[in-house]
């Protein structure tokens, strides 16, 4: 599996709208942060997660043409509002794209984009043709298995990824969280790839503060894990300096950016 960062960013993404600090005028390219999302290469099928305001953006930058699932962590704005652009790919696809989601996230984003098109029949491209796939259990894809993570957010559930590839090796992705439900911890352990909101340092109702993801990165104990979901406190390189090494990481805890690609092989 390899996994394509298009984004890494909060809700307001990084620059911020009139915000001159440093990290919002910093040079370095890993400080623009599009809001979170990849995409998965599944063999040769492509898995996006989450569908962002910047989809069109992400998708041109990244040179990504194809996508032949899509993943929905939950209905917040920043996950959903590009959910318009798979209208290209259905284009593309020519056929319905399956999108997986819990069913309240479902619901909501069927709520807010009421148009689309569920029967590819109609040819009707130029809108969203998809096939909608409440998402309560590991499913198949193309044999690799997608398990659904439940995470804590604030008053609500977000969803975060498990991928479990046919070679053996397995990731997860998890971007807005708060907290781990008691579930989940076991469906997060056995990693090669872990991907968890650290948004920044100062506590926040709804996610994690970079020291409170370091706690669970070293309980579940990934070969790797990449910070995800930050916002304009954490520059890229100071911060990924000053993360300390954890014994049960053996490959290290770093900031994702745009554009990160990261192959996800077995643990040996
Ligand atoms: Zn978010
Ligand atoms: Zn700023
Ligand atoms: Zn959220």
């Amino acid at each position: 599996m390899r996994v394509l960062v298009l984004g890494s960013g909060t809700s307001h993404g990084v620059p911020m709208i009139g915000c001159r600090c440093p990290v919002c005028t910093s040079t370095d390219p890993r400080n623009r942060r599009m809001r979170t999302s990849a995409a998965v290469r599944l063999g040769d099928k492509t898995l996006l997660i989450d569908t962002t305001p910047e989809l069109r953006l992400q998708a041109l930058a990244a040179g990504l043409d194809r996508v032949d699932a899509v993943a929905l962590s939950h209905s917040h704005a920043d996950h959903i509002m590009g959910f318009d652009e798979l209208r290209r790919f259905s284009e593309l696809a020519r056929c319905a794209i399956p999108v997986y989601a819990a069913p309240a996230t479902l619901s909501t984003v069927f709520r807010v984009f009421d148009y689309v098109l569920t029967d590819e029949s109609y040819h009707h491209f130029g809108i969203p043709c998809v096939a909608w796939h409440p998402l309560t259990a590991p499913v198949d894809l193309w044999g690799h298995r997608l398990t659904p993570v439940p995470l804590e957010h604030g008053a609500a559930l977000a969803t975060g990824f498990r991928l479990d590839g046919p070679d053996g090796a397995a990731l997860a992705w998890c971007p807005d969280c708060r907290g781990i439900p008691a579930g989940s911890w076991d469906l997060l352990r056995g990693l090669d790839v872990l991907f968890i909101d650290g948004l920044r340092h100062r506590p926040h109702p709804t996610h994690f503060t970079v020291a409170q993801t370091l706690e669970v990165i070293r309980e579940v104990a990934p070969r790797r894990a990449y910070l995800i979901h930050m916002t304009h406190d954490l520059d890229h390189a100071t911060t990924e300096a000053g993360l300390p090494a954890l014994p049960s990481v053996a490959g290290g805890v770093r900031l994702a950016y745009d554009g990160l690609t990261v192959d996800v092989v077995p643990r040996s």
